[in-house]
């Protein structure tokens, strides 16, 4: 890794916390857009960090983790390497409350993008061509869906030795293997010879502030255990998940849960029930398995076919 760090082709100085604005285009306003990314930079080399958040434009829990981060001084006095942070990626997204691009295109299967292509990809080109090329480690902050709640966890990729000590380190309750997605920002870091891995926690548009509080705790301890920060964080016991399935709706009405994320599950055991809203049916939601429920939907109205519970095992 170039030492010290190069962006917008000007070596970021030591132990200073600098901002810099990256044009990324125009409202049809005119009015301009601009990410704006945080260096904190030790004299002392040493791994460097990529910490991005918003790069879907609703998940807001992800936005305020850097934010707290960065008032809280959780990247300063570094006493190794360098953080390189985005607090929101997709500022179209943000304003339009929207996870996506306003054409709809979503940045994490925009990657690596072009400097000339659709909305998204220069969004993903931008990450690409200046940030990545900086980077040892990127850990991408994310949020569940609509309506759909994501326990705090890391995914990562177990074929990579790096990525699973990382997931490990960073100690959310649930580390989740998921394989590496085409366009990813995952796929791409990876490409790189990058080590990414992704934090999920809560839902969009939505504070969860246990999946605050986790994700911050996450990131301290991967600061403190990779000797860049002296601010300590314990490490802890982690379930290491494997597997992931979706327990469907298996009729429509109104949902109402027994068990909700981060709950232990045994194989038929009642996770919830359906109800006719007229009052003649009720369905029993039973687990088709045992395992740990990792995210969950919180829509009051469902159809048949709709995801229930995220369900893990190893
Ligand atoms: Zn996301």
């Amino acid at each position: 890794m170039p030492y010290p760090i190069t962006l917008k082709k000007k070596s970021i100085p030591f132990d200073e916390h600098v901002i810099l604005d990256f044009p990324i285009g125009r409202l049809p306003s005119g009015t301009s857009i601009e990410v704006a990314v945080h260096v904190f930079q030790a004299k002392e080399p040493g791994p460097v960090l990529l910490v991005i958040a918003g790069m879907h434009g609703d998940e807001i829990n992800s936005i305020e983790i850097v934010r707290r981060g960065l008032t809280s001084g959780l990247f300063t006095d570094l006493q190794r390497g360098a953080v390189i942070v985005v607090p929101l990626l997709n500022v179209f997204g943000f304003i339009n409350f929207s996870r996506d691009v306003p054409d709809g295109k979503d940045v994490n299967r925009s990657f690596p993008g072009s400097a000339k292509g659709s909305l998204a990809a220069r969004v993903a080109h931008l990450v690409t061509k200046e940030l990545l090329p900086m980077a040892d480690v990127v850990i991408d902050l994310h949020t569940g869906g609509s309506s759909r709640y994501n326990y705090p966890q890391i995914r990562y990729s177990m074929r990579s030795d790096v990525a699973r000590e990382l997931a490990g380190i960073f100690g959310a309750s649930f580390m989740v293997h998921k394989p590496l997605i085409a366009k990813s920002l995952r796929k791409s870091a990876s490409d790189l010879g990058k080590v990414a891995i992704v934090f999920e926690g809560g839902e969009s548009e939505r504070y969860d502030p246990f999946s605050i509080h986790e994700g911050l705790a996450g990131l301290r301890r991967v600061l403190f255990h990779t000797g860049l920060s002296t601010q300590e964080e314990k490490l802890r016991e982690v379930v290491n998940i494997q597997h992931t399935s979706w327990v469907r709706a298996q009729a429509a009405g109104l949902f109402l849960w027994a068990h909700a994320s981060g709950d232990k599950v045994e194989k038929g055991q009642l996770l919830g029930n359906i109800h006719d809203p007229q009052g003649r049916a009720e369905f029993k939601v039973i687990s088709p398995r045992a395992g740990h429920i990792i995210g969950h939907n919180n829509a009051a109205v469902v159809s048949i076919g709709d995801a229930l519970f995220h369900l893990g095992w190893s």
